[in-house]
Order: structure tokens, then sequence, then C-alpha cells
């Protein structure tokens, strides 16, 4: 199957390799060459296209990855765009986190080409891209999931299909303001321990086999208590995940009050300059606001 990769980050460097790995023809792009470049001179056989128009024209399948609803947009609608020269019968695969909204209207220009898009967030974290182990969640129609599978197969293990299209953006926004609050309830909770003096690998070794125990606590309490902030998971991207989460939410007249506050947290980690560090950046102010350092 030929495919067309648009969006050589964090996570989309590591997709791509394993399409490359899996035996799809790959053809990439990304807005910053020298990365496409790098990528190409590391995976032989894998075509460089100088616009996403290029990769578009011979591929039978797209597959964005880039930051939000705007640049999704850009990448398959704006001049040179990937959708402006696919041929129609081409399935569109968007991998980015944008919102239920935005899939929507993106997937309505795309369809008026004949071209059908599957919205599918992934959620792992830069390791996970990189074993391709990622959890894949889904939304388009029956076929066009049937069509998208085993390319999701090559990047992800758990692959759902949450419904119509949007319904994988809504999944993927809910779970990481969940995975945020989770995040900062730990930062929380480590600045108590801190403060009454226990001992935090005792506090961690017990919440971690305890019911206190949390895939952020095992992912970020180490991060937090180093100050280590090197970017699995930009702190700006998670912003921009708990306010489409809130936009859904507050459209649907259901509150989410913990994320509505992770929100905040996370505007004022940006505001200290954490907006391109990984989100465990969010303990300063967490820190700031206790008094207390870890
Ligand atoms: P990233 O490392 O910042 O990469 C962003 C990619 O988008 C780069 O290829 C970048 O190109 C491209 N881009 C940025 N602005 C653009 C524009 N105006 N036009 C075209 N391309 C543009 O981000 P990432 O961590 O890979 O995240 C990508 C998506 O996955 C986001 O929606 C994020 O929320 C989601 N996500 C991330 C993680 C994670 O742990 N990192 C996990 C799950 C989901 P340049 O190279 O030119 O900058």
């Amino acid at each position: 199957m030929r495919v067309a990769f648009l969006g050589l980050g964090i996570m989309g460097s590591r997709m791509a390799a394993n399409l490359a790995g899996a035996g799809f023809e790959l053809t990439v792009w990304n807005r910053t060459e020298a990365k496409a470049q790098a990528f190409c001179a590391e995976h032989p056989g894998v075509k460089l296209a100088g616009t996403p128009a290029q990769a578009a024209a011979d591929s039978e399948v797209l597959v964005t990855m880039v930051v939000d609803g705007d640049q999704v947009e850009q990448v398959l609608l704006g001049e040179h765009g990937a959708g402006t020269a696919a041929k129609p019968g081409t399935l569109c695969i968007d991998c980015s986190t944008i919102g239920p909204m935005a899939a929507r209207s993106i997937g309505e220009a795309l369809a008026a080409r004949g071209i059908a898009m599957v919205d599918a967030p992934v959620t792992g974290s830069s390791p996970r891209a990189q074993d391709g182990t990622l959890t894949i969640m889904a939304g388009g129609s029956d076929q066009a999931f049937e069509r998208a599978k085993p390319v999701l197969e090559a990047m992800g293990r758990l692959i759902v299909h949450a419904g119509p299209l949007g319904h994988g953006q809504i999944v993927k926004v809910i779970n990481n303001a969940v995975a945020a609050t989770n995040a900062a309830v730990v930062g929380e909770a480590l600045l108590v321990g801190a403060r009454a003096g226990v001992d935090l690998d005792a506090l961690t070794e017990v919440m971690g086999a305890g019911s206190g125990a949390s895939a952020m606590l095992e992912l970020k309490a180490r991060a937090m208590r180093e100050h280590d902030y090197t970017t699995l998971f930009k702190l700006d991207h998670m912003l921009k995940d708990v306010r489409l989460c809130l936009e859904e939410g507050q459209a649907a007249g259901a509150p989410f009050q913990f994320a509505a506050l992770t929100g905040e947290i996370l505007t004022a980690a940006t505001g200290r300059g954490h907006g391109e560090d990984d989100f465990a950046a969010l303990i300063e102010v967490l820190e700031a606001t206790a008094g207390t350092k870890l």
C-alpha cells in the first residue's frame, strides 16, 4: 500500500518509521525539510516529497500527524495541500489531536473531493510510538475504518473504532484531560509528602502498588521529582487537548471541574515559559503554590 506520511515530529517520525518497517511504500513530507531528509537517510527506500500535494499524488492513503486543526487543514486543504492532489478514493487518516469539530469540518471538505477520512488520534507518548504499541481511537464509517486498520495496526497495539467521524477525537481529549489531571494530582501528592517529611521513594512505591497507582505516577513522578522536563509530550499540546475537552463538555452541557482547574495550572506553566517542555513541568506551578520544592 502506498502511504504519504505528513508531519515528522516527536510522534510522526516514530510512527512513520514503523510503517516503513512494516513494508508500506512510504513518501514523507515535513514542514522543516531537513527532518524529512534525515528520515529518508535513515530509512532507505522512503521517498521525499517537497509538498504535501507531491506526497499525495501517487498515494492510496494519507496520514497526517501535525499539531492542531489549523495545521491539518493547511496540510490537507491549503495551497499545495495533500487533498488538492489526492485522487478520489484516497483514504485520509489524521492522527493529530485536533478535537471533533475540526475533524468533522475537514472530513466534509475532503468528502467533497471523494476522499474518505478517519480521525485516529493516538495515546501512549513517544516510547510507545517508537515500539509500535500506541493505543489508537478511530472515528469514521465502518468501511473507512476497515481500510485504515492495516495502517493503524502497524503503528499501534490497541485499535478501537469509537464511532463516527469525530468520536476518536472526543475519546482522545477526554482521556488526555484525565491524564493531565492525574499528573497534577500526583504532583500535589508528592508536595504533601515532601512537606510532611516522608520518604518520597516509599510514598511512590506504595502508591504504585496500591489504589493510588496511575500511569501518570509511573511516567511523571520521577520527572517531577528530578525537574527533568525532557519533552515526551509538550505542555502546550496538553493544554490544547484539555481546552478541546472543556469545549466539548461545555457544548454538551457537562461540567468537568477538575479538568478546568488543570487547564489553569497548565496555563500558568505556559506563562512561566514551560510550553515547549514536557507537561511534567506543571510541577513548577504546584511548587510555587505550595511554597515547597521537591
Ligand atoms: P511535535 O513534535 O511538535 O511535531 C509537530 C509536527 O507538526 C512537526 O512535524 C511540525 O513540523 C509539524 N507542524 C507544526 N506546525 C506546522 C504547520 N504550521 N504546518 C505544517 N506542519 C506543521 O508534536 P508531537 O508530539 O509529534 O505531536 C503531534 C500530535 O500528536 C499533536 O496533535 C499532539 O497533541 C499529539 N500527541 C502527542 C503525543 C506525545 O506524547 N508527544 C501523544 C499523543 C498525541 P516542523 O518539524 O517543521 O516543526
